[in-house]
């Protein structure tokens, strides 16, 4: 049995790393277990702050996704100064119009969410190892894995799509996306709204980003049908790009629940468990939200 820890959080990813983060920020012992998955969302995300632009309007979602947006300033600057990095969080949003025009949302913004999980796991512990086994004894939670076991007062699942492992009713939505290399000072621009998947790019530090196909899947590979249909979208929204050299092939697993709703609270059958997975295509956006959560939850349970 490994060392003793007061809060074990399963899950280095957009979810796991900013709970982490803030626990430790409020005074917690915190331990990051991460398994490295191939196909983990965060690597793939695109880093829209956008609850207009991806159907989240009239939705029970919506006030969340905005509670989201207020809080990430505040949030990079938390993790910006604690990691001496930059998060790249930016303002403003394009949509193109059908038959022409765009309108701009300057409150919507976009970040860089690979940055966000390097910056939140900055100063955190975080020992590689892949779950297995959460085992709920006399107070306290045994945490099994491949690497070792450990023993907490309180575990926080948020091993996205995985999390399906312990009972956690989730979903794969695999999304791809292409990096490509061309640079620009172009703001995010999303297609004119239609009946299939989103089409947007965006500057990022690493390469142009253009996203993102939906299909529901475990597999974790790029496929040339998607690079065809994202060449299109290229060519689309940003015309100059469509033959521009490929950076990456980006694939993640969106963690989605039957409802659209993510799962925030303590585990049916697991006491002491928390967990928070589920957070579909706005992961990024709702993470500070869900953090903050996290934290009241655990600190009712030490003080209970
Ligand atoms: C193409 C694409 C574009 C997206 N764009 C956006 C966007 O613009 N805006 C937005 O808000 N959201 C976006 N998302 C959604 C966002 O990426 C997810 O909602 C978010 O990453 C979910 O975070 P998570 O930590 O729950 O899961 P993940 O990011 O998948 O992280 C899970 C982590 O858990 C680890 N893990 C898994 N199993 C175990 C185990 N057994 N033991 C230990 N560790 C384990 C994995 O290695 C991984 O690091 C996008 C997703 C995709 C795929």
């Amino acid at each position: 049995m490994n060392r003793t820890w007061e809060v074990v959080v399963v899950g280095g990813g957009l979810i796991g790393a900013l709970v982490a983060f803030t626990l430790r920020r409020a005074g917690a012992r915190v331990l990051v277990l991460d398994a490295d998955r191939p196909g983990a969302a965060w690597r793939a995300a695109a880093g829209l702050l956008s609850p207009d632009g991806e159907r989240l309007a009239g939705t029970p979602l919506q006030a969340d996704a905005l509670d989201g947006l207020r809080r990430w300033p505040a949030l990079a600057a938390d993790l910006e100064r604690g990691s001496g990095a930059s998060v790249h969080l930016r303002s403003g949003v394009r949509r193109l119009q059908r038959g022409g025009g765009a309108q701009v949302t300057p409150g919507e913004g976009t970040l860089h969410p690979p940055s966000v999980v390097r910056a939140a796991r900055q100063g955190l512990e975080v020992v590689p190892a892949r779950v297995y086994g959460l085992r709920p004894e006399r107070g306290s939670v045994r945490v099994q894995a491949d690497t070792g076991e450990w023993r907490a007062a309180q575990v926080v699942l948020a091993a996205g799509v995985w999390s399906a492992a312990f009972g956690v009713a989730v979903q794969p939505q695999q999304g791809q996306a292409l990096l490509l290399r061309h640079a620009g000072p172009l703001e995010a621009v999303f297609g004119p709204s239609g009946r299939g998947f989103a089409r947007y790019a965006l500057s990022r530090p690493d390469g142009l980003y253009v996203g993102a196909t939906a299909r529901a899947t475990w597999a974790a590979d790029p496929d040339r049908q998607a690079a065809r249909w994202l060449r299109g979208a290229t060519q689309q929204l940003v015309p100059g790009a469509a033959q521009a050299p490929l950076a990456a092939h980006l694939v993640g697993l969106r963690p989605v629940t039957p409802d659209g709703l993510p799962r925030v609270g303590p585990h049916p059958a697991l006491p002491g468990v928390t967990v928070a997975a589920g957070h579909g295509r706005h992961g990024a956006l709702l993470a500070p939200v869900t953090a903050a959560r996290v934290l009241s939850l655990v600190q009712a349970q030490v003080s209970s």
